[in-house]
């Protein structure tokens, strides 16, 4: 088919719309292995799960044979709101770099929280609701889940309490103010409020906080109050699943145009987004009927999939959550200050390390100033101006776009443009000064956060 008659985007009519999410573990050989009691090493229960998860979302988790399981309407309602999200043709990229590849992304950023995870948010309040709780408890890194989370929850009329890294809280305050415009409550961490928060402040004065202590707070928190459930915004199952809407909206306009993709290329941070994009071609790859390339793309700062084991960890810093079996590199891992909050986390969703592990799935790390290049370089022929952690997946897009240059195959690329980088102008200065360092953690560096593993009979590293 001649170029021209692709649109520049593709949008799906509401009737073309997906009324069930797709669940890949149902179309997996080798399933990706249950979350662990830490304490007895058993497989986590739905009882267990439920005093942390709300129960629906506990359901979901464990579900690993219902291909298919319904978007209930008003979650349907809520994406009308900002979906479906364009698939575009990207014929300005590719006049740019003068390849014959042809190269579409499907763009996430067109609402206010700038990114795909209120895909996910909106689906945990719903159920939160539906469970007649009165809120809900989570931590935010760089922002983007809380501010999902706290529109998700305003929509609902649920309680949303945030702890916020207190780094980025102090360095952020835009994303703090969103996030209290949709009424969220927004604790700095590690903070008073908790237990676990008093004593890593008693421990470490001054102490600027993490992801992993703002997640053991936010599950204290969650136990703490009558009526409140914790929810996170990507590695778990359930999450990867609520992001299928990506894929499915993705397969249903490639399809609509007979568009067969060759790879699909995807920035992995938990593994969310990458899981949603490709879940519905995977399962056409499981079930034997097609055949794609994936690319999950890491920060070579924190090189989970390419350098990291496989094996059970702990999920938080705090080792307060089950184990998951997953591409790790230690929960005591703590990432350079690579400018890419979204991309920091020490694990991987474990369906896709099994796919990974399986072979279906190549990964590939990239260093921040070539991600930043690429960044700048679509945004001056795109218009969009992308998210540090989406770059990646651009990164790796062009790089494969210009392999088909010098070999003059036509390749089909599809890459999933996670979000925005309006809060990521910082960064951008950074490049922009020429002041960005690459790094890339040693075998020495990455020691520490292995041995952190915990030991135990099948789990050697
Ligand atoms: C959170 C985030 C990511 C990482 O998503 P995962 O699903 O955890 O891999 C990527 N891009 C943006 C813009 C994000 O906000």
């Amino acid at each position: 088919m001649p170029n021209k008659e692709i649109p520049y985007k593709i949008y799906l009519e509401e009737s073309e719309m997906p009324r069930q999410w797709y669940n890949v573990r149902a179309d997996m050989k080798n399933k990706p292995a249950p979350l662990l009691n830490p304490a007895t090493l058993q497989p986590m229960t739905f009882e267990e799960l439920r005093s942390v998860f709300c129960d629906e979302l506990v359901r979901q988790e464990l579900n690993d044979t219902d291909a298919y399981i319904d978007i209930p309407d008003e979650i349907q309602k809520f994406y009308k709101m900002y979906r479906p999200s364009p698939l575009v043709r990207a014929y300005c990229l590719e006049e740019k770099l003068q390849t014959p590849a042809k190269i579409y992304y499907k763009f996430e950023g067109n609402n206010t929280s700038g990114s795909h995870k209120l895909n996910s948010a909106i689906a945990q309040a719903y159920y939160a609701k539906q469970q007649g709780l009165k809120g809900v408890t989570t931590e935010t890194g760089a922002g983007q889940w809380g501010t999902a989370l706290s529109m998700a929850c305003s929509y609902f009329g649920l309680d949303c309490q945030v702890y916020m890294v207190k780094v980025s809280y102090e360095q952020k305050p835009f994303r703090r103010e969103v996030m209290r415009t949709y009424g969220a409550k927004v604790t700095p961490s590690p903070s008073e409020t908790t237990e676990v928060g008093r004593r890593i402040l008693q421990e470490h004065p001054g102490t600027s906080g993490s992801l992993g202590c703002a997640i053991s707070e936010a599950v204290e928190a969650a136990q703490a109050q009558e009526g409140y459930r914790y929810v996170l915004g990507s590695v778990l199952s359930q999450v990867l699943l609520h992001q299928t809407i990506i894929g499915l909206e993705t397969k249903a306009a490639l399809d609509k145009y007979d568009i067969v993709p060759d790879m699909i290329i995807g920035c992995a941070g938990g593994g969310s987004n990458l899981g949603g994009l490709i879940s519905p071609f995977m399962g056409e790859v499981l079930r034997g009927e097609k055949n794609y390339k994936f690319i999950a793309v890491e920060p070579a700062s924190c090189p989970s999939l390419t350098r990291g084991r496989y094996v059970y960890d702990f999920c938080d810093t705090g080792k307060v959550c089950p184990l998951a079996k997953m591409y790790t590199l230690g929960s005591g891992f703590i990432p350079s200050a690579n400018h890419a909050g979204g991309l920091r986390y020490h694990g991987m969703s474990s369906i896709l390390s099994q796919l990974y592990h399986d072979g279906y799935m190549e990964a590939r790390s990239v260093e921040q100033t070539s991600v930043f290049q690429a960044a700048e370089e679509f945004a001056r022929v795109e218009g969009i101006l992308p998210a540090p952690e989406s770059s990646h997946a651009i990164r790796v897009a062009i790089d494969e776009a210009l392999k088909c240059k010098e070999t003059g195959e036509e390749k089909t690329i599809v890459f999933g443009l996670t979000g925005t980088g309006y809060f990521d102008m910082v960064a951008y200065e950074k490049f922009h000064n020429g002041e960005m360092r690459d790094y890339i953690p040693t075998d020495e560096d990455l020691k520490p956060g292995f041995d952190g593993i915990p030991k135990f009979p099948g789990n050697e590293i």
